[in-house]
């Protein structure tokens, strides 16, 4: 069997919430990222509990972290601060465009279409084969030229390090059209990747970092370049594994103001860029933008749609349960079925807990919200290193947040 288990389920809303819940989300997820202490969700020890955590139930996985991680349209990104998207489809006309997809759709591109847990791929790119890394399955191993490019980079960087570094287990990232692809959440739009950690020599796909075995040297030149080098929008690791990969972060001299800005373990600012979630000791998630792909299908989407080469995005309505609701008395209030939620947070049974969040799908009345442009935000680059320090620091260099 594959142990393709990614424990990862991201909720998030798709695109469509009001501002008012939009306000509310941005407060969650203040309110979320200031309460993670150090340690939280620190994992059992032990084979058994390792097992336990492989087998166990993924609804358990909808929780307050998962909450936190949004649909890729930031709203605390600044449109101003930020890279506004081109794609090359925004000089053609609607009747190019529609002549292109009815004789030579791949010519248009790949494209991301709407959220991440809402969303397809089309004209995906799959991860070529190469002996820097394994597909563990490689037909659900498909994203935009853009993730597919930038996985490649950010691992050349610690070949370029590290000259024969082992390779890398990547696990999902999109199925070839993009949407539902069990047991995630998101993973919809070609620009999710699960990817293992660099362990001990002889690790396999779904062993769990532990202080014994995580490479750090590796494993941080990787998210190193993850952040520096690529649009990453977000990282899920560990809170137990942050702590080992920033405390050797620390040793080897990068700037503790930019490791609190990039780590959520340890640091009290919001928006970090690492963020703990829980089923993340056993792999990285990594969420690209894909700013091309995105600008792409915001514009060809009603064509795409009116050709029926893509079906409308899915359109959800985020609950945080209240206790003593269940399943059934959602579907009632929000008109949809018991089924329908099940299928939209990978629910195995029934339960469902009180302050985690659900996303309810909307009975499907009137057209599906076309995605949304995408702003990519300034990366997040450390400040210049010490040597280089005498040259005078521009403020772009020094990112957004440092001067607090
Ligand atoms: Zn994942």
């Amino acid at each position: 069997m594959l142990s393709v288990l990614c424990a990862l389920v991201l909720a998030g809303c798709a695109g469509s919430a009001p501002e008012a819940a939009r306000s509310k989300d941005r407060l969650l997820r203040a309110t979320a990222s200031v309460s993670v202490e150090p340690g939280a969700g620190a994992p059992a020890p032990g084979a058994a509990a390792e097992e336990a955590a492989d087998a166990h139930e993924h609804e358990d996985e909808v929780d307050e972290d998962g909450a936190e991680v949004g649909d890729g349209l930031d709203p605390t990104v600044d449109p101003a601060a930020g890279t506004r998207a081109h794609s090359p489809l925004a000089a053609m006309t609607e009747a190019q465009i529609e002549e292109l997809l009815a004789k030579d759709p791949a010519a248009l591109g790949p494209m991301s279409v709407g959220a991440t847990n809402a969303g397809a791929l089309f004209n995906g790119v799959r991860m070529p084969e190469s002996d820097r890394w394994e597909l563990v399955d490689p037909g659900h191993a498909w994203g935009t030229r853009e993730t597919v490019d930038a996985l490649d980079r950010a691992i050349a960087e610690v070949h370029r390090q590290f000259p024969g570094s082992p390779k890398l287990y990547i696990g999902h990232i999109s199925a070839r059209d993009g949407g539902r692809l069990s047991p995630h959440k998101s993973h919809q739009a070609g620009r999710d990747v699960d990817i293992s950690y660099f362990l001990d020599a002889r690790h396999r796909w779904y062993q769990r970092a532990t202080a014994a075995n995580l490479d750090r040297e590796r494993t941080w030149a990787f998210v190193r370049a993850l952040i520096t080098e690529t649009d990453v929008e977000l990282i899920l690791i560990d809170s137990s594994v942050q702590r080992l990969l920033k405390e050797h972060a620390l040793k080897i001299g990068e700037d503790r103001d930019w490791l609190d800005e990039v780590f959520q373990y340890g640091s009290r600012k919001p928006r970090a860029l690492i963020r703990h979630a829980r089923g993340h000791a056993n792999h990285i998630h990594i969420r690209f933008y894909s700013p091309v792909a995105q600008e792409s299908a915001v514009r060809a989407y009603p064509l795409l749609v009116k050709r029926g080469a893509i079906k409308p995005t899915a359109q959800y309505v985020r609950h945080t349960a209240k206790k003593g609701q269940t399943l059934g008395s959602l579907a009632r209030q929000y008109g949809t079925t018991v089924e329908a939620i099940k299928r939209a947070n990978g629910l195995r049974s029934t339960a469902i807990q009180a302050k985690r969040v659900y996303n309810i799908p909307r009975p499907s009345s009137g057209p599906a919200a076309p995605p949304k442009h995408v702003v990519v935000p300034p990366r997040r680059l450390p400040p210049p290193r010490a040597a280089e320090a005498s040259r005078p620091v521009r403020h772009e260099e020094a990112g957004p947040s440092l001067g607090g």
